[in-house]
């Protein structure tokens, strides 16, 4: 089986107007993750020419980073650390709270998620406006971790999120 290409992966990702309000094109990712051509080459463009041995956690975001997230770990023979939404976490967090394209919330790591200096690649699906990805980049450096880059399957490059994360390297498989 041949993993799909940029393109292909394009083609299958689904365009839902005005969900979850008025206004919003929603990125449907349910077709890609369904097909397994589709599956393996976003695996394979999220892990990019990151290696074994590279990365020591990779970071996904509540809920749908968690999907990506974990296969890539699995490549990279790196650990998975969920950053999830308030009062999901049982043990003690820190959090950060920020507005995004619609709405606002506040996404929490549990304390010991992260040993000072591990190398740390954050993976989500859409980057939008990039308070979530920002936000989370926040709670990574705050438990020491060296964010060594932020991967993601969609960039939304009209509303400009790239600009929110800063100094730190950001690569998207699938750009609008
Ligand atoms: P933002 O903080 O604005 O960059 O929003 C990113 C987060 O919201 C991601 O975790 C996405 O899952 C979700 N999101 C934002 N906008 C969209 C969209 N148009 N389609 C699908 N998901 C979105």
């Amino acid at each position: 089986m041949s993993p799909a290409t940029p393109d292909e992966l394009k083609s299958a990702i689904r365009n839902i107007p005005d969900f979850p309000q008025p206004g919003i094109q929603f990125k449907d990712i349910t077709p890609l993750l369904a097909n397994p051509r589709c599956f393996a080459g976003s695996i394979d463009q999220l892990t990019g020419s990151h290696r074994p041995g590279t990365i020591d956690v990779v970071a996904g975001i509540d809920a749908r980073g968690f999907l990506f997230a974990s296969a890539v770990a699995l490549r990279l023979e790196a650990g998975i650390v969920p950053v999830r939404k308030k009062g999901k976490l049982p043990y003690r967090t820190i959090e950060e709270s920020y507005s995004l394209e619609y709405g606002a919330n506040t996404l929490c790591m549990h304390v010991d998620a992260i040993q000072p200096g591990q190398r740390v690649l954050l993976v989500d699906d859409v980057l939008a406006t990039g308070g979530t990805a920002a936000a989370t980049a926040s709670l990574i450096e705050r438990l020491g971790g060296q964010l060594v880059e932020v991967a993601f399957l969609i960039e939304l490059s009209f509303l400009g999120g790239r600009a929110k994360l800063g100094r730190h390297p950001v690569r998207s498989v699938v750009t609008y």
